[in-house]
């Protein structure tokens, strides 16, 4: 695994260079970034792990950016600790509304920062491995695994072939919905190099065979196509 990236943007020199020593120390990579504009492009630039975060900034302040941040679907979960003064506290609160992960008061020590970091980012990677865990869909019986390419049923793991695979994953994903034929078909073959089949039916028939042809988890829309049984 690569070292997590994380983005400082401070304007006091100092406290740019302090955090960026101790944080090279513990092993993490740094960018630094002294305005806030700068700061917001060089987040949206490199996608970093972590954004520590100053509020009074030139060009952009803190709190717009965090605000940003937030609003694009690409950074709405970056994880974001944002550094205050005490006299700013009410800034802090603003932060913190508008989406920061946690707030680092000046001045702090740098083990304080480090357990911040930390804290942040063993929070952050927990979520998107639970999230990971979700490229899974499960109806009834049916389980398939999206990352490993594998259907299993009633426990059983089905041998299908890549085109079977995702026309059950097409299907699978929306429980309930007919889907045409031609829809079926450029789902399927979309983005594949490989020559497959045209025909859907013999696909379908193929899966149905797999799953067991009893099951009935695989529904034909007469005069359309297929879909997938909604067992709710
Ligand atoms: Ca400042």
């Amino acid at each position: 695994m690569s070292k997590p990236l994380i983005v400082v943007v401070e304007d006091e020199t100092d406290i740019q260079d302090i955090i960026t020593y101790n944080l090279k120390r513990e092993g993490y990579d740094v960018l630094t970034a002294s305005r806030g504009d700068q700061g917001l492009s060089l987040i949206q630039a490199k996608n970093p792990d972590l954004v520590i975060l100053d509020i009074m900034l030139p060009g952009i302040d803190g709190l717009t950016i965090c605000q940003q941040l937030r609003a694009s679907p690409k950074t709405k979960a970056l994880p974001i600790i944002i550094l205050s003064a005490k006299e700013e506290e009410s800034d802090i609160v603003i932060g913190l509304g508008l989406g920061a992960d946690d707030y680092i008061p000046k001045p702090f020590s740098p083990r304080e920062l480090l357990a911040r970091v930390k804290a942040v980012l063993r929070r952050s990677f927990a979520q998107k491995s639970q999230a990971q865990d979700q490229d899974q869909i499960r109806r009834g019986d049916l389980i398939i695994d999206i990352d490993r390419h594998q259907a299993i049923h009633q426990g059983t793991a089905l041998k299908l072939t890549a085109t079977e695979f995702k026309l059950l994953l097409v299907l699978a994903s929306h429980p309930g919905r007919a889907f045409s034929r031609e829809q079926l078909l450029n789902r399927v073959v979309g983005d594949a190099v490989v020559v497959v089949d045209r025909n859907i039916d013999v696909h379908i028939r193929s899966v149905r065979k797999k799953l067991g042809a009893q099951t009935g988890l695989i529904e034909t829309v007469r005069g359309v196509g297929y879909r997938f049984a909604d067992q709710r």
